[in-house]
């Protein structure tokens, strides 16, 4: 018997229960009752300052307060305003031009360039790969349309990425669809803030280009670029891109760009995929399929989020004024990212390998036990994945990015002795 009332499961598993919400939840009442200097709340997945406000580069706000009434109230083109699609691609190659036919749709936020991906490369029932660390919504977004996920392991016993893992498993499930989308999130992957190496990306697209040799296979690799401008060196982190150019026809690169924590604008919802490919068909069909599910699902995007990014692009003075300004965003990031490493190492905590990311991962068992642990001393992670805690640094200071390794450690040797 169904469990809702009027509505309908449909295969999916809503338990309705927000595990992150109930955690941020108790830490918020631990900072009524014993102040916010005593507790560090490292649920959040959003950049705070250190006193927990949420950081919005002002550069970005003063485009947006300019833009003019009709840049709010009028509709976006279903596929986008064009000068925003131009501009998402400068966003994501910076002054690189790609040498390839390259096509690009607006979606609301990485989400929906997730979801068009899923939606338009897959068939229903069909299986989509990531890794089994991975940001949880990638089995919401499946699910939500008759999709499953299933991970390969991302890591190997070395902590270096999981290449036979990864290859085992496109194996397997190339053996019995004749699709596969695999999401790939990288740079400053969420929840681990590994980044693939350019070796990395070699062995990954040597493995997909020899899978690809049978062409009655599709495969589709979504890069997901949530994190692309909170990786580290702007360029050093994009030197992987011009790898995706030269693919067969049937090894299909997509990115999902979103404007959510590039442009510290998560709730405009600003994003957008962009396909490359040899082919031009192919980039002419992908710009025909994604403008219908945008039709089918939200219609247009956020007018004045898309604007936005096209004044910054204009505008060589704003572009500037906006990069400085997030520089210093990434600045505030990266100390605590060194912070949080250095004291790990001094504690003996192994973490997930880690170049930069908004989240940082402790693998220990009893994660539940040990993250309750850790609350009695004002601490808020969230466990994860039941294999590991999550801390997020992008929420919380240096100096607690500094104190909190020797507590989880503690904690861990309490709990599992
Ligand atoms: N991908 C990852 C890994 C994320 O963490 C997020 C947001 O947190 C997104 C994609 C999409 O974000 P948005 O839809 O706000 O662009």
């Amino acid at each position: 018997m169904s469990k809702f009332i009027m509505a309908e499961e449909n295969n999916r598993i809503i338990s309705g229960e927000d595990k992150i919400f109930g955690i941020n939840k108790k830490a918020k009442e631990m900072i009524e009752e014993i102040g916010k200097d005593n507790v560090a709340n490292a649920t959040i997945g959003s950049l705070l300052d250190d006193e927990s406000n949420l950081v919005v580069l002002s550069s970005v706000v003063d485009v947006l307060k300019d833009l003019s009434p009709v840049d709010y109230a009028e509709y976006a083109p279903i596929a986008g305003v064009p000068s925003f699609l131009e501009a998402s691609v400068k966003a994501v190659f910076m002054d690189h031009i790609p040498s390839c036919y390259v096509e690009t749709i607006a979606t609301p936020g990485g989400t929906g360039a997730i979801h068009n991906t899923i939606q338009n490369y897959t068939r229903p029932g069909d299986t989509v790969l990531t890794s089994d660390w991975h940001w949880s919504p990638y089995g919401t977004i499946a699910q939500e349309i008759g999709r499953k996920l299933e991970t390969y392991p991302l890591f190997d016993e070395n902590y270096k990425f999981n290449h036979q893992g990864f290859a085992a498993k496109v194996k397997e499930l190339l053996s019995k669809e004749d699709r596969l989308v695999i999401i790939i999130n990288t740079p400053a992957h969420n929840p681990t803030g590994y980044s693939l190496t350019l070796e990395d990306w070699d062995h990954v697209l040597a493995l997909l280009t020899s899978a690809a040799e049978d062409k009655a296979k599709k495969i589709i690799l979504l890069v997901d670029a949530a994190y692309l401008d909170f990786a580290g060196d702007a360029k050093e982190f994009r030197a992987f891109l011009p790898k995706l150019e030269t693919l067969p026809d049937n090894l299909l690169p997509l990115i999902a760009y979103s404007m959510s924590k590039s442009y510290t604008l998560y709730g405009m919802r600003g994003g957008a995929l962009i396909c490359l490919s040899q082919s031009k068909a192919i980039t002419e069909e992908f710009k025909k399929v994604n403008t219908f599910t945008n039709r089918g699902t939200w219609s247009n995007g956020t007018r004045c989020a898309m604007v936005t990014l096209s004044r910054i692009f204009e505008n060589k003075d704003l572009f500037d004024k906006v990069m400085a300004e997030r520089e210093e965003a990434l600045q505030l990031l990266a100390d605590r990212g060194n912070a949080f490493m250095k004291a790990a190492g001094e504690a003996g905590l192994i973490t997930c390998p880690f170049t930069l990311g908004f989240f940082v991962i402790v693998p220990c068992d009893h994660c539940d036990e040990v993250g309750e642990e850790l609350q009695k001393e004002g601490i808020f992670t969230v466990p994860f994945g039941g294999r590991g805690l999550r801390v997020s640094i992008a929420s919380i200071s240096e100096k607690w990015c500094s104190i909190l390794p020797a507590k989880m450690a503690a904690a861990i040797k309490k709990v599992n002795g």
